[in-house]
């Protein structure tokens, strides 16, 4: 903050400065009188020689020159004790250039000289003061004036105060003259400095204005400064609180994605698709992990241009997203070089964040998002991205859980084909479906020629061996809709929905063919072996369910009766 002087002595400074200016050569002025009253005296009065005269005008002027120094000297100190000092030597100077005065010859002209420290002080202090000085003039000038006119009348000098009366009353006049002045200089003297005083006071008043003013303006800019201090953490807590509830409503999003689609194909685009809405991404690519080396294949990308798409799923297995696929760190480049990441090749990618999707350590997969400028993204959209593939990577474990489990409940375990009991849900559904609609149902049995005896030959591990190969062959022929299943043993059925008698029947004489041509080997044996198999349709051959089963096992049992490898169909309905 800015300072005031408020200087209340300036009128005591001022009267300081001219005060030295005109004393400091007052000693000078009485050298050039005392030569003057010696001249006067010896060459125009023609008087004798006094030496005492001298002597004393002498002195006067040695104590003068002394005053001077010491003036001199206190106006270097300390301002508080000036005035007291000043006011002092005033005094003495006074007495001085008085007793000086009363000396010279021409004593009455020159008394302006003694009255000039007195006309300062009734300038510079006021009348009132000047009064002491005045009476005390006079008085000494009465004294010393008569006892020179004492000395000179004794020495018989003539002086020009003979007439001790007249010199009385011109002294006296002269001094009341004088008053009169110092009255009207001392009037200059009270209206100057009352002004003053008012100025000061004004000075003083508009000084406490101005530091309250100051206080005020900075009580203010504090204020001013807090509310712009709460203001930006408002504007941040605002912004993280949208941020957070968009993380919320992506999450939840996400999270009812999971539970409601089942289709892990189609969830994984809808995440996809909530990724480039949330995050305001170019591009981004859900890549899952399959086959024993763990080989990164796109899944799901926002890129629509082929050949890019192409580029992505060439290099989507890159050594530069190691750290996120094979150590499952994030990853964030918002300088990209496309000599470090090849699948940006050609495709104008500035940045890009490459997130891993992990379950219990192991990598499933990864997401990559990725933008066309430089610098797109922060800390927070790689956080953002994680939160959403960790949940992304629970769906994708549950759903491989769930597929196991699947699996496990509805596939035989050593050939991979349906079991019996999943079979018989499905076949009961089928009949339903297909006595509704009126269309056709075939069921085909089938069971391995002489598998004991095979089992016995070659080892029961063979014969597992021949059961796998069997199946995988059956599977591999089949449409989507039939269904495949293990009945027991070495005996299977196939559930032919859409399917007529005789279709059933050319269908079940291809696979008896294609089995017996089956050469399965391992590495000592190579065998091959044949079924026989039994067809019945429904409603050609069966009106119910259960006459469906019998009736194609009625056939098999003829089959094998007949000499086995090969196919017999249910007798008709009459
Ligand atoms: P047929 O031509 O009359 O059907 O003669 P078969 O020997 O095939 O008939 P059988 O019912 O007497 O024998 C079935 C054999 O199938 C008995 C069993 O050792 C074998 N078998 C059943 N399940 C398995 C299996 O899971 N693995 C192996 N290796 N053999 C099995
Ligand atoms: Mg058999
Ligand atoms: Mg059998």
């Amino acid at each position: 903050m800015e300072t005031i002087d408020y200087d209340s002595h300036r009128s005591y400074s001022d009267y300081v400065k001219y005060e030295r200016n005109i004393t400091k050569f007052g000693w000078l002025i009485f050298l050039c009188l005392i030569f003057e009253d010696v001249f006067v005296r010896s060459y125009i009065a023609k008087q004798p020689f006094v030496i005492e005269i001298v002597v004393i005008q002498g002195v006067l002027l040695f104590f003068s020159i002394t005053i001077s120094i010491i003036k001199g000297l206190e106006f270097k100190k300390n301002e508080d004790n000036k005035r007291r000092s000043i006011d002092l030597m005033k005094f003495i100077e006074v007495v001085i250039t008085v007793c000086l005065i009363s000396t010279l010859y021409h004593s009455v002209f020159f008394y302006f000289v003694a009255l000039l420290p007195i006309t300062f002080i009734s300038l510079t202090r006021g009348f009132e003061k000047t009064i002491p000085f005045i009476v005390l003039s006079w008085m000494l000038q009465f004294i010393s004036q008569y006892s020179v006119f004492l000395k000179l009348t004794n020495a018989g000098i003539p002086c020009i105060m003979d007439n001790g009366l007249l010199f009385a009353v011109v002294i006296t006049i002269q001094y009341v003259i004088f008053t009169v002045f110092c009255y009207i200089w001392g009037g200059v003297y009270n209206e100057y400095s009352r002004s003053e005083e008012e100025n000061n006071i004004l000075i003083d008043r508009l000084g406490d204005k101005y530091v309250q003013l100051e206080q005020a303006k900075k009580e203010i800019q504090n204020q001013y400064d807090k509310i712009i201090e709460s203001n930006n953490r408002l504007e941040e807590a605002n912004k993280k609180l949208t941020a957070s509830l968009a993380e919320f409503y992506t999450l939840q999003q996400i999270s009812q994605a999971i539970t409601s689609i089942f289709d892990m194909n189609e969830l994984l685009k809808f995440v996809n698709d909530v990724i480039i809405g949330v995050m305001g991404v170019y591009h981004s690519t859900i890549a899952l992990c399959y086959g024993p080396q763990n080989k990164l294949k796109v899944q799901v990308s926002s890129i629509f241009d082929k050949k890019d798409l192409a580029i992505v799923s060439d290099y989507i297995n890159c050594d530069t997203l190691k750290p996120s696929t094979e150590e499952g760190h994030s990853m964030i480049d918002n300088n990209v070089n496309a000599d470090d990441y090849p699948f940006t090749k050609g495709r104008n990618i500035k940045s890009m964040i490459c997130v891993p999707l992990l379950a219990k350590g192991k990598t499933l997969g990864i997401v990559l998002i990725e933008h066309s400028i430089q610098n797109a993204f922060d800390d927070e959209n790689m956080r953002l991205l994680e939160v959403i593939s960790q949940q992304v990577s629970i769906a994708i474990e549950n759903a491989r859980l769930y597929q196991q489990m699947h699996d496990l409940a509805t596939l035989d375990g050593l050939t991979g084909a349906y079991n019996r009991l999943y079979f018989n849900d499905k076949f009961q559904e089928e009949f339903k479906n297909a006595q509704s609609k009126g269309h056709d149902l075939s069921f085909i049995i089938f069971d391995i020629d002489h598998f004991k005896k095979f089992n016995d030959t070659y080892g029961h591990l063979f014969g597992d061996l021949v059961l796998k190969t069997l199946s995988a062959f059956i599977m591999k022929t089949l449409r989507k809709e039939d269904i495949f299943a293990r009945y027991g043993g070495e005996e299977f059925v196939i559930l032919m929905p859409y399917t007529s008698l005789e279709q059933a029947r050319e269908k079940a004489e291809d696979l008896r063919i294609g089995v017996s041509q089956l050469n399965i080997t391992d590495r000592v044996v190579s065998a091959s072996v044949t079924i026989s198999v039994g067809v019945s349709t429904y409603p050609e051959t069966a009106s119910r369910f259960q006459e469906l089963i019998s009736t194609a096992d009625d056939a098999l049992y003829e089959a094998k009766n007949a000499g086995r490898n090969l196919v017999r169909v249910a007798k008709k309905r009459r």
